[in-house]
């Protein structure tokens, strides 16, 4: 190891990054998982910012929603957190070694809003604020549009002019969306979404499918246990649930090209996917469906380590659905970022691989030019 910045010897900082934005070879993963293990911990630790993240959170005092059952004091620190989008947080971001980060409304966001030509007036708004706040930092951040997801016409509209216009990367969607009322939703399966899909697919940007809570009607299963909702498990059942009406539903017949990202290393489906697939093809022997539910996981869905920071997982998740398919992201402020920015630094797999992970596939997915 080169001492003097703890990258190994004879690598300069531009090789490894070039190395990371190589295209990656189909089919590498099971290998990857056997030599990650044989090869001990490589104190790998560039000293300038290198990563990529993607599942980053804000807020703005204008449109501060947070997860139901939490306040602004409950969880105080993250709120102002959440707030923060400036010399703090790219500091914070430079301890994590993270260079580039794409930031977008925590959640439920726009989706919880009642009212659907309200929040088509709201997305506009936010999404100028956050080009706002993006633009102080072009070198460091990014942007995922809100959308107003109650209306899939002003929603798909909507994502093509911050994309367009405000260079953003794609759309983050906090699952179902609320239609009039709080117990009255749509979730992303329904046919009236295929101009939202329609359009992605021709802008070429991936949607990040994020968790919110159950509705309080579906709240049963964890009533007297609010350890269990949000990030504690109710994310996880919810999130991964709406993947699957996505996939059998057909929507990624009709749009093949379609990118979705899911966080939390994909909301389990990847271990699932021997289950999911045997059941789905017992459940529905003359499926309409072009693949089997395996086939979709790989080649639709883009899985990040966002508030999952553990090698063994990550390395199961890249054995199933493929290297190239495994991002870094943190989940900030839900999640410290530095100590994610610290783990895929230091997890005992190749620096080929970390370089994949943390950087070189996300450069892939979203075409950057850092
Ligand atoms: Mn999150």
């Amino acid at each position: 190891m080169d001492q003097s910045n703890g990258r190994p010897a004879g690598l300069s900082r531009r090789d490894l990054l070039k190395a990371a934005a190589l295209p990656l070879v189909a089919g590498a993963a099971g290998n990857t998982t056997s030599a990650a293990a044989a090869e001990p911990p490589s104190g790998f630790a560039l000293q300038k910012p290198w990563k990529i993240a993607f599942e980053e959170h804000f807020l703005t005092p204008q449109f501060n929603d947070l997860p139901s059952g939490m306040t602004p004091t409950s969880v105080a620190e993250v709120y102002r957190n959440l707030l923060e989008v400036g010399e703090g947080r790219i500091a914070k971001m430079d301890r994590a070694r993270i260079e580039y980060a794409i930031l977008s409304l925590n959640s439920p966001g726009l989706q919880a809003e009642l009212d659907g030509p309200g929040s088509a007036a709201k997305a506009r708004v936010i999404n100028d604020q956050l080009k706002g706040i993006v633009d102080k930092y072009p070198r460091r951040l990014g942007g995922f549009a809100a959308l107003p997801t109650q209306d899939p016409k002003a929603a798909a509209e909507e994502l093509e002019r911050c994309v367009k216009q405000y260079g953003f990367h794609g759309a983050l969607i906090n699952s179902f969306s609320n239609l009039g009322n709080a117990e009255s939703v749509i979730y992303l399966d329904d046919p009236r979404y295929d101009v939202l899909w329609e359009r992605a697919q021709a802008l070429d940007v991936p949607i990040y499918l994020h968790p919110r809570n159950p509705l309080a009607s579906q709240q049963m299963m964890f009533k007297g246990h609010p350890e269990l909702l949000a990030a504690g498990w109710a994310f996880l059942v919810e999130c991964s649930t709406h993947a699957l009406r996505m996939i059998t539903s057909g929507v990624f017949d009709r749009f093949p090209k379609l990118t979705i990202c899911l966080g939390h290393l994909g909301e389990a489906l990847p271990a699932y996917q021997w289950r999911i697939t045997k059941t789905y093809s017992q459940k529905v022997p003359k499926s309409p469906l072009k693949k089997d539910m395996y086939g979709y996981l790989k080649s639709n869905f883009i899985y990040t380590t966002a508030g999952f920071f553990d090698t063994r997982a990550t390395l199961n998740v890249a054995d199933i659905v493929g290297l190239d398919r495994v991002c870094f992201s943190a989940d900030y402020p839900w999640m410290d970022m530095v100590e994610g920015g610290d783990w895929l630094d230091n997890a005992a797999i190749s620096d080929a691989d970390r370089l994949r992970i943390g950087r070189g596939n996300a450069m892939n997915l979203f075409r950057l030019k850092l």
